[in-house]
């Protein structure tokens, strides 16, 4: 079965920029998705189309199609009632908040008594990346995966 909407991928990967090796899937279970179903960065989405258990490949990602480039203006202060994935907040954590876009990753930068300078460049902003990606698995979206609109089962969304 090949990679179009609607079919559930679990695949490994390891990402890597000109420095390196970033970060990979091989320590911990595999990645598992809903293909067509927002999540995964659009040029990585690309490139699963088509694609097959089995099938391994690279991708080269200019930072334009990954997640842009590194924005000067992004500093700003927030509440640190806004900010979500911790109890307690200091330099160098990643927090996610929520924007008119939808969530966001922002890295922590200063805390104060009620507010915090945050950087809502994405960690992986400004970076060309690489994934080498390992198909495992194509199959059929359950109905309950589509109407929730994401995978089931390990790697994907537990319930
Ligand atoms: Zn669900």
């Amino acid at each position: 079965m090949q990679i179009a909407k609607n079919t559930v991928v679990q695949f490994h990967y390891t990402l890597s920029d000109a420095t390196g090796v970033l970060e990979t899937s091989h320590d911990h279970d595999p990645v598992l998705y809903l293909h067509g179903q927002p999540g995964l960065i659009d040029g990585l989405v690309e490139a699963m189309e088509g694609r097959e258990a089995g099938d391994s490949f690279r991708v080269e990602l200019p930072m334009d199609k990954a997640y842009g480039p590194v924005l000067e203006n992004a500093v700003q202060k927030v509440q640190i009632k806004h900010l979500h994935g911790a109890k307690k907040w200091k330099p160098g954590m990643v927090a996610i908040i929520q924007t008119e876009e939808g969530q966001r990753q922002v890295t922590v930068i200063k805390v104060g008594l009620s507010q915090a300078t945050v950087d809502s460049n994405h960690p992986l902003a400004g970076k060309d990346l690489i994934f080498d990606v390992e198909i495992l698995s194509v199959r059929e979206a359950t109905e309950e995966e589509l109407a929730h609109g994401h995978a089931h089962g390990a790697g994907g969304h537990q319930h």
